[in-house]
């Protein structure tokens, strides 16, 4: 299968005006400075966008020409550009650079490939990038994300990023060279990721051969016959999400029970299809203030009990915890307040989970019990994309952690990260700047499971593809 590569370049030109911008064509639109972009681009190699960002402007602020560049010794250059990759052979490059350009260059970024190629720490990928960002000379970048992607799509058949620009240089139109780095730099870092492509989320899904992926794990329906499939999803109103084919989602989910958050209905406010979900037997815990907080459950068995709130009206007012009972495990379904953009709340948060814990500990003590829910924290920075920048924000607060870890120091066990010790695997995305696009969240919502209960763990899972809210369903398959 042959793809067509104007067609495909064409749609990721569209689509990709959303994603990040990657860094070095970002200081290169910013500056327009050939020493800088040279500079980010050394930098760069095998760092992480974020970090390669900040780096480049420490040392801008104090070295924004070569001629103060030159007055950095090495050492002082590993201080300021650390913890880019390979840091002490850069700041051994950079120490070296404005000396061979004073000598060879008349201290100025040259132009040509030869000449960028005799300056220390700059190899092919290097001068192309400058080539074609400083310059303006077409110049084909070829990085990991290009030599990857275009073997995925079978433009080219080839072993190494050389091998790849080679390539490109005989089959590629010369009017992408200069973009088809930026190109799929954003796109191998938003969705045609190295690990896990998000296939499922792809614009270029029907036409692309795939060749060499294995797409990100989507759940198999079948299960074994004693095994529950427990599913948690905040919906962010269940009204709207009815309107976006919830019934469909469900039916195709396919739970055995289903906990939803922030319905923000009263039951008598739902379409009957909603109130008696067909196939489930249906509960529903809405807060006192219309329009607010509530949860709901549907669950395929009848439940031998159900109860309603956890014993203080400062929560159950709101409607925060659904527990029902079966056979051998207790399933409560809660919904965690939120710490408030001002933190106004973090002590009603603190309270509410201390009192949660203390209710289902004492329910541990007569079978298996099951949290789940939004728990409104994110516990690791593993469990979200921008932790340092969100240090101090609700969900995220260093005492918001510290009950997490006190949490599972008690002996809960988060599901999801017993069985997937990946990063970048959400499941809360701000609608703002199209951050679920671009992946850039938070794993806010569990399934914990009491110590004694860790054997009937089976799988856990997080549905990234199911859209219709903020959030998406996060999967628990339970031995019963
Ligand atoms: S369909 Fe999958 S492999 Fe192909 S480009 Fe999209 S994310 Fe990459």
């Amino acid at each position: 299968m042959s793809i067509d590569i104007e067609r495909f370049l064409a749609i990721l030109g569209k689509e990709v005006k959303n994603y990040q911008v990657p860094v070095v064509d970002l200081i290169a639109v910013q500056t327009k400075d050939p020493f800088k972009i040279l500079v980010a681009t050394i930098l760069s190699a095998r760092t992480k966008d974020e970090v390669t960002a900040k780096s480049s402007e420490r040392l801008f602020e104090k070295a924004g020409t070569v001629e103060k560049l030159a007055k950095l010794d090495e050492t002082t250059l590993q201080k300021i550009i650390y913890p880019v990759g390979f840091y002490k052979n850069k700041a051994r490059y950079l120490a070296a650079l404005p000396g061979k350009m004073a000598a060879d260059f008349d201290s100025k970024v040259p132009s040509s490939m030869e000449d960028l190629l005799s300056l220390p720490g700059v190899g092919r990928k290097t001068a192309n990038l400058v080539l074609a960002q400083a310059f303006g000379i077409p110049a084909i970048c070829v990085d990991t994300h290009v030599h990857r992607i275009m073997n995925i799509w079978g433009y080219v058949d080839t072993k190494t990023p050389e091998q790849t620009e080679m390539a490109l240089r005989k089959k590629l139109p010369q009017h992408y060279w200069i973009t088809v780095n930026s190109l799929l730099v954003a796109f191998g870092q938003g969705t045609c990721r190295p690990v896990g492509p998000h296939c499922e989320r792809c614009v270029l899904a029907s036409g692309c051969p795939q060749i060499g992926v294995t797409p990100r794990k989507r759940k198999s329906k079948k299960k074994a016959k004693d095994v529950q499939r427990l599913i948690s999803w905040n919906v962010n109103g269940l009204r709207a999400v009815f309107k976006k084919g919830f019934i469909d989602i469900v039916k195709d989910m396919d739970p055995d029970v289903l906990g939803l958050q922030e319905i923000k209905a009263m039951e008598e406010q739902l379409p009957e299809s909603l109130q008696k979900l067909k196939g489930y037997h249906s509960y529903f815990y809405s807060a006192e203030r219309k329009g607010y907080s509530g949860v709901a459950t549907y669950s395929r068995h009848k439940p031998e009990n159900v109860i309603r709130g956890i014993g203080d009206p400062r929560f159950d007012d709101e409607g925060r915890v659904l527990t029902l009972e079966f056979p051998s495990y207790y399933f409560l379904n809660c919904y965690f307040p939120n710490s408030k953009h001002d933190l106004s709340r973090l002590g009603f948060k603190h309270d509410f989970n201390v009192l949660l814990q203390k209710f289902a500990e004492d329910l541990a003590m007569k079978k298996s019990v099951i949290i789940c829910g939004d728990f409104n924290v994110a516990h690791k920075e593993i469990d979200l994309a921008n932790p340092r920048q969100n240090r101090k924000n609700a969900g995220f607060t260093p005492e918001e952690c510290a009950w997490m870890d006190s949490f599972t120091d008690a002996g809960w066990i988060d599901s999801f990260r017993m069985k997937n010790k990946e990063a970048d695997q959400y499941s809360w995305w701000s609608y703002r700047s199209r951050a679920r696009e671009r992946n850039i969240g938070w794993r806010i919502d569990y399934h914990c499971v009491d110590k004694n209960s860790r054997k009937k763990i089976v799988d856990a899972d997080i549905y990234q593809h199911i859209q219709g809210s903020d959030h998406c369903p996060v999967v628990l398959d339970f031995l019963g």
